[in-house]
């Protein structure tokens, strides 16, 4: 343990030098912070390094944050920009390397071996989903088939022909996926053993659909492309969090109001710093996602740290009446109804500067005008005693929500 903590420190020196003294912006923010590299000689000095926002990577379009020779580097990938540019990062072979090696540990994590044939139904292209995934299979020694996201009636016929033990994709795909396996009565044709479903926080309601509909255990998968790409946290079949490999990445949650370290066990924001990443290394980097360090240990043996599920983002969350509300809140509360399927979306409007909230759920099966009207009443309480604030709720019939194939769009603003 000592071992391994000393050689995070010196990891954590070397990439705080690189940055130092081949990124400019790294370099002005460390000096106006008034810590130099020499300060930072153990793991517990991180605390004094300035954090990092995706607003840096965004103003140093294209390639500002490169910490590498632009010769070394071998693949860019770019998340999308909801608002104008996107957002670039750069990988060199070495970068690669790790990435896929972080992934294929988070496979066998899961418990994917190289006997298994991994469907990865995340999109390919700039998007890091698919490839990520790729690599980490191949580094693994299973069977990679690159189906990318949507063409549905072909990924089902993949899945019975060669043979699919993994599905890795969103699980509001994976949910679409598994209705028409239901609908054609596949699932005993399909040898589907293990889910591995991410890019977007999801509930243990949706969890135990996924499982019961596809005969499968479903497993969480966390990543975001600024800091490497999918395989930075996975739960083993323990199902009890995310573990994070701290040979490759420094995790800290923070108070996202006052940039304060919080203490194992508090929810607050995640940051994460990079171990061994050439390209584009991130120190601190504030993810703004909404999770807590679990204390103790998993009883899957594993050490190191561990991160409960991501309950959201901080630009997710709606404050309604005063009350601070995620949609994966929303998720865990419809997922209690009995009658809703697992499909629904969130209504916010905005009256006088105050927002209003409309969850738009689907009921499962069409039923008479008074059943529906107790549903209606069980979901408006459902939700009340979760959230803690008065929403509204209209139901939809089954089918009405389009399905996605990609990551959902959970929240729509309507004037
Ligand atoms: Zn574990």
């Amino acid at each position: 343990m000592r071992e391994k903590q000393s050689g995070a420190s010196a990891e954590l020196a070397k990439v705080v030098e690189r940055v130092w003294s081949r990124v400019p912006r790294y370099r002005a923010r460390m000096e106006s912070a008034g810590v130099t590299p020499k300060d930072i000689r153990g793991i517990e000095d991180i605390s004094s390094l300035p954090f990092t926002e995706k607003s840096d990577l965004r103003d140093s379009y294209p390639t500002g944050m490169l910490a590498c020779d632009r010769s070394e580097v071998v693949r860019f990938h770019a998340s999308s920009g909801t608002t104008g540019r996107p957002t670039v990062v750069a990988y060199t072979r070495n970068d690669v390397d790790l990435w896929s090696e972080a992934m294929s540990r988070c496979l066998s994590t899961a418990g994917i071996t190289k006997d298994d044939v991994i469907q990865v139904a995340y999109g390919y292209g700039l998007f890091t989903g698919g490839l990520g995934l790729h690599y980490g299979g191949e580094r693994l020694g299973a069977s990679v088939i690159p189906a990318s996201g949507g063409f549905s009636e072909r990924q089902l016929l993949l899945m019975k022909d060669l043979g699919t033990t993994v599905l890795a994709c969103t699980p509001s795909y994976a949910l679409k996926l598994s209705e028409m396996i239901e609908a054609g009565d596949l699932r005993d044709s399909l040898p589907l053993r293990i889910g591995i479903f991410g890019a977007e926080p999801w509930s243990e309601g949706l969890r135990g659909r996924l499982e019961s509909a596809l005969g499968i255990t479903a497993l969480d998968v966390y990543g975001l492309s600024e800091v490497m790409g999918p395989g930075v946290g996975m739960e083993c079949t323990c199902k009890n969090g995310l573990h994070i490999d701290d040979e490759f990445f420094i995790t800290e949650v923070i108070d996202p109001d006052t940039g304060r370290v919080l203490p194992d066990g508090e929810e607050g924001e995640l940051v994460l710093t990079t171990l061994g990443k050439e390209a584009m290394p991130v120190i601190r980097y504030r993810t703004h996602d909404i999770t807590r360090r679990i204390p103790g240990s998993c009883a899957c043996g594993r050490k190191g740290a561990r991160i409960a599920r991501i309950k959201g983002r901080t630009d997710d969350m709606l404050i309604i009446r005063g009350v601070n509300v995620f949609p994966s809140q929303v998720e865990v509360a419809l997922g209690r109804v009995p009658g809703l399927s697992h499909h629904y979306y969130l209504e916010v409007s905005e009256m006088e500067g105050l927002k209003e909230l409309t969850v738009v759920p689907e009921i499962s099966e069409t039923v008479s005008e008074v059943a529906m009207r107790k549903l209606q009443m069980e979901t408006v309480r459902g939700l009340h005693s979760l959230l803690g604030v008065r929403v509204n709720v209209r139901l939809l019939e089954p089918g009405a929500i389009e399905r996605s194939e990609g990551k959902a769009v959970r929240i729509r603003r309507v004037a």
